[in-house]
């Protein structure tokens, strides 16, 4: 019986909710009917659901009929119904994402790179200039955050420069020199891939393969790491959402690779104080959302060298599992971000203080 009075949407989901079947059954979305969509409209909505290889479950209420499509099918768009006479909107209930929620696998992912964990109750620390300059420069840099307590040595070889006058690293000189510096002093490294083509060279030299924010949705560069067996740090994009960060991860998780660290690095908004504004409600629904370990990176989350410390702090105490920070022996004369980089007594006092925090939300740096 159809009466004048709208039941508010905001209740649908929920009452079609509750009528669900578990998981495997699930509904992958759900179509509200408009309050005067006739039998002919429902029949055709359904037909469409079966011929597209789903099952139709019904919720015919008294103002209008709801309509669950059964099957844990992500590829389905919205669009696929909406168009359809007598179809008032669809909704999705199932992330598009699959391999990377908890759905799939509900604790957290450990990621062990040579012996250091990512997703424990430790939380370690990458950090390292933001390129490599010189074998001087990059042997000062490491053997300066080993002795702070950094697990991990961060160096860029391939630099994602705004301005192609800028410098825009050493290639593969700095590989080479990358690899000398693992090779005295032990810790294993984080560089940056920017293209399909590099990533067979760039896995021969480093431990874990970066994708940088502006490449985020560079769709074959991701299905190339996704193909190696080398860890991913993959940064947010400056404008990309979480959900686009966690679909970026999926990309690399289809092709084989489940070892993907997400980092947060900050992403653009209206705010000019700051270079990037550092989400920090990333961390949490990250963790919400996917099993992966989240890491934060408050040297280009802010920008500002004087920032890097407080946001270092705050992204420890919302739950990161680890950090990358950008510290150089000489910040004033780096070639790139200088202005966010530490300098090491800096950095060596950055550890110091996220220690305190870590341990005050039961975690250790
Ligand atoms: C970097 O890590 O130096 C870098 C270029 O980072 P992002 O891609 O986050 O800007
Ligand atoms: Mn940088």
């Amino acid at each position: 019986m159809l009466t004048a009075r709208a039941t508010p949407l905001t209740m649908l989901p929920l009452i079609v909710a509750d009528e669900l079947p578990p998981i495997k059954e699930q509904s992958a979305m759900v179509i509200v009917m408009k309050h005067h969509a006739s039998a002919e409209e429902i029949g055709r909505v359904v037909s469409h659901i079966e011929e597209m290889g789903f099952k139709a479950h019904l919720s015919p209420g008294e103002e209008r009929t709801i309509i669950g499509v059964i099957g844990d099918e992500r590829a389905l768009e919205p669009e696929n119904f909406s168009m359809l006479d007598g179809v008032e909107r669809c909704m999705r209930i199932l992330h598009p994402f699959k391999l990377a929620s908890r759905d799939f696998h509900p604790d957290d992912s450990i990621i062990r790179i040579n012996g250091v964990a990512f997703g424990t109750k430790t939380i370690p620390i990458i950090a390292g200039p933001c390129s490599i300059e010189s074998r001087e420069q990059l042997m000062e840099s490491v053997h300066a955050v080993k002795e702070a307590g950094a697990k991990l040595l961060r160096a860029g070889a391939y630099k994602p420069r705004t301005s192609p006058y800028s410098f825009q690293g050493l290639g593969l000189k700095g590989l080479e020199l990358l690899r000398e510096a693992k090779e005295k002093y032990g810790l294993p490294t984080v560089t940056e891939v920017m293209s399909p083509t590099d990533v067979s060279l760039v896995a021969q030299y480093a431990d874990v393969l970066q994708i940088g924010a502006r490449n985020m949705q560079n769709f074959a560069l991701l299905h190339a790491v996704g193909e190696t067996q080398k860890p991913v740090l993959l940064k947010r994009g400056l404008m990309a959402t979480i959900e686009e960060l966690i679909m970026a991860a999926e990309y690399i998780l289809s092709h084989g690779n489940h070892r993907v660290l997400l980092c947060e690095r900050g992403i653009r908004t209206y705010e000019t104080a700051t270079r990037n504004t550092f989400d920090i409600n990333a961390i949490p629904v990250l963790k919400q959302m996917t099993h992966l370990p989240v890491i934060a990176d408050p040297s280009h989350g802010t920008g500002k060298w004087d920032l890097v410390t407080p946001i270092a702090r705050g992204a420890v105490a919302a739950g990161a599992d680890g950090l990358i920070v950008e510290v150089h022996p000489n910040p004033a004369k780096a070639l790139s971000d200088g202005g966010q980089s530490l300098k090491p007594e800096k950095f060596a006092q950055m550890v110091k203080e996220v220690r305190r925090i870590a341990e005050a939300v039961g975690r250790t740096v």
